[in-house]
């Protein structure tokens, strides 16, 4: 098998699905927005350097995301393909991905920008154990985090104003890249609204994993 591509906009509910393909693949992720935080988090120069376009809902620059793809791509785990998650994000990106790697199936999680704007902004994770929770969903129980701790951490780029400028961002450069993969013959729509556990179901057949 190669590697596959996770795709949609922020707040599709990429992450959850990744992490249950992921389960069943046994293909490591390779989310660029967590190695982007994890990289603010450490005081890189990626890190220095993207921090600004995150805050702001913009992208970061090709060629600072295809450098770290191509150096996560030369690491062992790697070798069989990986899962993209939140990778390509721009018709370049994408063009760079043909050039270094085979892309077996892109899965396009589709959910409208309204149900979108809910979910992320009333989202926030667990300080201490990164459970996730949501303000309507899921708050954290009045007794705590079943870890013990009460305190919560919400992501900078989660307000509102932010998510509709990475919705902006998604329709004007990210969606193409759909397009760019439908022309392939690679690409698998799937509806994002509905049961967590169903969506999987329809990813997991998409991919021909049963
Ligand atoms: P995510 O967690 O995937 O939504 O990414 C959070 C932020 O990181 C995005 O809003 C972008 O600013 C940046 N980012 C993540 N992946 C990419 C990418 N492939 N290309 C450009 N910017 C990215």
């Amino acid at each position: 098998m190669g590697s596959i591509i996770l795709f949609g906009p922020p707040g599709a509910g990429k992450g959850t699905q990744a992490q249950r393909i992921v389960d069943r693949t046994g293909q490591p992720q390779v989310s660029t927005g967590d190695m982007l935080r994890a990289a603010v988090a450490a005081g890189t120069d990626v890190g220095i350097e993207a921090k600004g376009y995150m805050q702001s809902g913009a992208l970061v620059p090709d060629e600072v995301i295809v450098r770290i793809i191509q150096e996560r791509l030369t690491e062992p785990d790697a070798a069989l393909g990986v899962m993209f998650d939140g990778f390509p994000r721009t018709i370049p990106q994408a063009e760079a991905l043909d050039r270094i790697e085979t892309i077996d199936a892109v899965i396009s999680i589709e959910v409208p920008d309204d149900e979108i704007v809910g979910r992320i902004t009333g989202r926030y994770t667990c300080k201490s154990c990164g459970r996730v929770f949501h303000d309507l969903h899921l708050p954290l129980p009045k007794t705590g985090c079943p870890c013990g701790s009460f305190e919560e951490l919400r992501r900078a780029d989660d307000s509102e104003a932010t998510v509709r400028a990475r919705l902006e961002t998604y329709h004007a450069q990210t969606r193409p890249v759909a397009e760019h993969y439908d022309r392939a013959g690679v690409l698998h729509r799937i509806n994002g609204v509905g049961d967590v556990e169903e969506i999987s179901n329809a990813i997991l057949a998409a991919l021909g994993v049963e």
